[in-house]
């Protein structure tokens, strides 16, 4: 059984660049190309991978674009990293399209473990990483989640805002993270029956749920932060001071 990452880092980041305001006319690095402590994001959540001893191949999917400039920089900043199979390839117009394109040049067997992992979660710990996989191996599918803290509540938009149309018991509640792993044939069928059917999942496990099968929760980390706003480099600079 081996285990094989696949990275979708192909996203604009708009988020990240909206603060940057209209006069900043300079487009903004892609979110995961910023830099924490001088390294881009992505750099250190590939070293996260490239320490776990289970995990045997990673794959990058990266805008067309960037994919020769991130080739120099892993070859002079990130020898490390490629002291594993790193492959990068082209990501789509959706993270979907992204993980889909990496999916389709892996070459695994049914019960190998595929993990799909955002770029922009560099605080990922190996003990995650080794608990999903275990989730995956047991039950065919397992994500890192988080239990909900908020009272949740369910939304209608309007034009004058939003209502509150039902509120969620909180402890039937979880908030996905990333990894998500499965094995190879039920990630597979998943995505073959997505794009037959033209769905477009915000996750992977949301293709597998549509498929039928059942997808496990372990236990994520409030540290493992999705990086999306300019404010969670403030948090993400001091989670890499500590
Ligand atoms: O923008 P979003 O929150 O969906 O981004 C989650 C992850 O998916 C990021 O790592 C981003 O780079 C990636 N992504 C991608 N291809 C896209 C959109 C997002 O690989 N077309």
């Amino acid at each position: 059984m081996k285990v094989v990452v696949i990275i979708p880092a192909a996203g604009l980041g708009t988020r990240m660049a909206a603060a940057g305001g209209a006069k900043n006319r300079k487009p903004a690095p892609s979110k995961q190309f910023t830099e924490l402590g001088g390294t881009p994001i992505l750099i250190h959540t590939l070293r996260k991978f490239r320490a776990s001893p289970r995990v045997a191949e990673i794959f990058v999917a990266l805008r067309k674009d960037e994919i020769s400039g991130f080739r120099e920089r892993l070859e002079t900043e990130g020898q490390d990293i490629l002291q594993k199979k790193v492959e990068l390839v082209e990501g789509g117009e959706h993270r979907q399209h992204s993980v889909a394109n990496a999916l389709a040049a892996i070459s695994a067997a049914p019960d190998d473990v595929i993990l799909v992992h955002d770029a922009v979660r560099p605080f990922v710990t190996g003990e995650i990483i080794d608990e999903v996989i275990e989730g995956a191996r047991k039950h065919g599918a397992a994500i890192a989640g988080m239990p909900a803290v908020d009272t949740v509540k369910q939304v209608e938009r309007t034009s004058d805002g939003a209502l509150i149309t039902a509120t969620v018991p909180r402890e039937r509640v979880v908030m996905a993270q990333t990894p998500q792993g499965f094995r190879y044939d039920v990630l597979k069928k998943a995505f073959d029956e997505a794009a037959a059917d033209g769905f477009i999942g915000t996750d992977e496990a949301s293709l597998v749920e549509r498929s039928g099968h059942e997808v496990a929760v372990v236990m994520g980390s409030p540290r493992n932060l999705k990086i999306t706003t300019p404010s969670d480099m403030e948090l993400a600079e001091f989670y890499l001071r500590h």
